[in-house]
């Protein structure tokens, strides 16, 4: 008997025997899914959930679109690999190279392709040392990051993660990693994070600066939105101070937050731009980053031992390039991003209404992302003791009732995150924030 035709609970037996999951919990018995359409998906006993969080921030078309299959069957029957490496390209990567110029800010025109989030900030790290290595200033080589941030979990990327339960089993952390204030409102109203950033710069050095790494939202952190003169005081720090500015757009890229990327609310473009995740909508892996054309300058100048020795095998898939130009035809064609403003702004309302409930409060997000916090009083902002455990208990009633999202407890307290499918409608939209507002206040009872 093969494993697709043993039960539900048989399937959670051997998941738990012989797979490893990401934030792996021993304890815990996986909800096994199988099958997705839109915003929906179903699991192997055939319950119907919301994908309240477009899978992992990341499934903009929706499930089950054909056409991108289709993109990698088309691909894969003619030519499913070639390596991209010096002296070798394939049509996809072209393609989508070229495509990528059109649709990102002006001033950045130039794609490294690599396979996800992680390894794409781990490109920008690498480039801007050697940026700064071919400019003569070979001190510069310390990044700043910031306090709920989130940039994968690679060595240097987990270094520059400000989340401080992905370090303690892991360290010590990659040197020359500084983290300073995020603009979290919520929490920290009377903490000005441009100024302190300048601070931290000021303090470190601004020799020793290579670059400040930043979510536009910060996603996994808490969907944490900046004050609207936040980014545009970032970039001219940096430019004051000689500071290169990675953007971390892995989730906010490709339409999520209403506009084709997220630094366009703030008319601010940066000098490096990290991607994943929405780029093929997560049918296949892929990310990259894109460069300003001072940055590759730079690089294409390089050559023996000043050379840009950076190299991943699936740089360029061919694969996973067609499928992200599949995506983004859908994407174009359906005006996904138009889309994502005007829902958006409808869950952003929904979510806003969640505060009249007892226990909810500091309700946020842009466009397709959202998140509420969850706290025992709402005039102190005091969270609830993170062993009682109401925002896990929210989402476990949550999921009964047919809503799969995440949750984050911090230090000071707990929220609940939402980040549907662009494609997610009015009213599914509607379903998901009633069960929200059915579920935590029942969470909260349950616990107490
Ligand atoms: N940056 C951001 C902003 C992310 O949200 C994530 C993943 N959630 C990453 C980087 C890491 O991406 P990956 O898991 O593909 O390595």
């Amino acid at each position: 008997m093969t494993v697709r035709d043993l039960a539900t609970d048989h399937l959670q037996e051997v998941d738990q025997r012989h797979l490893l999951h990401p934030l792996h919990n021993a304890a815990h018995k996986a909800r096994i899914l199988v099958r997705g359409q839109g915003a929906l998906m179903w699991d192997a006993d055939g319950k119907e959930y919301i994908d309240g969080l477009s899978g992992l921030w990341n499934v903009h078309v929706g499930h089950g679109r054909r056409e991108l299959a289709a993109a990698a069957q088309e691909q894969m029957s003619t030519l499913a690999f070639a390596s991209n490496y010096v002296g070798q390209s394939n049509r996809p990567a072209i393609e989508l190279a070229e495509r990528l110029a059109d649709m990102a800010y002006p001033n950045l025109n130039t794609t490294f392709f690599t396979s996800g989030g992680a390894e794409s900030n781990e490109s920008a790290f690498k480039t801007v040392r050697y940026y700064w290595r071919r400019k003569g200033k070979p001190d510069k080589i310390k990044i700043i990051s910031r306090q709920h941030g989130y940039h994968g979990v690679t060595m240097a990327a987990m270094s520059a993660t400000g989340l401080p339960n992905y370090h303690p089993m892991f360290g010590p952390l990659v040197p020359g990693f500084i983290q300073t204030a995020a603009p979290f409102a919520y929490r920290n109203p009377d903490v000005d994070a441009a100024a302190e950033l300048e601070k931290t710069i000021l303090a470190e050095g601004t020799e020793t600066i290579a670059a400040l790494i930043a979510e536009p939202v910060q996603g996994a952190g808490g969907v944490i939105v900046p004050p609207d003169d936040y980014f545009p005081r970032v970039r001219e720090i940096c430019d004051r101070h000689g500071v290169l500015f990675i953007a971390d757009e892995v989730i906010t890229g490709f339409g999520r937050t209403g506009k084709t990327f997220a630094l366009e609310h703030w008319g601010v473009q940066p000098d490096i731009m990290s991607f994943a995740k929405g780029i093929t909508s997560g049918y296949v892996p892929l990310g990259g980053i894109m460069v300003s054309d001072d940055v590759a300058d730079v690089i294409r100048s390089g050559s023996g031992a000043n050379a840009w020795m950076h190299a991943y095998t699936y740089s360029g898939h061919p694969t996973a390039c067609a499928v992200g130009l599949a995506n983004l035809d859908v994407i174009a064609r359906e005006r996904l991003v138009e889309k994502a403003a005007e829902t958006g702004g409808y869950l952003q309302k929904k979510m806003k209404e969640l505060e009249e409930l007892p226990n909810a409060d500091g309700a946020r997000g842009l466009g397709m992302m959202g998140a509420i916090e969850l706290v025992a009083d709402k005039s102190t902002r005091q969270g609830f003791p993170a062993e009682r455990g109401v925002s896990t208990k929210a989402l476990a009633l949550a999921a009964e009732r047919g809503l799969i999202t995440r949750q984050r407890h911090y230090g000071a307290g707990e929220m609940i995150m939402v980040a549907p499918p662009l494609v997610t409608t009015r009213e599914q939209v509607d379903r998901m924030v009633s069960i929200l507002a059915d579920t935590i206040q029942e969470a909260v009872a349950a616990t107490a």
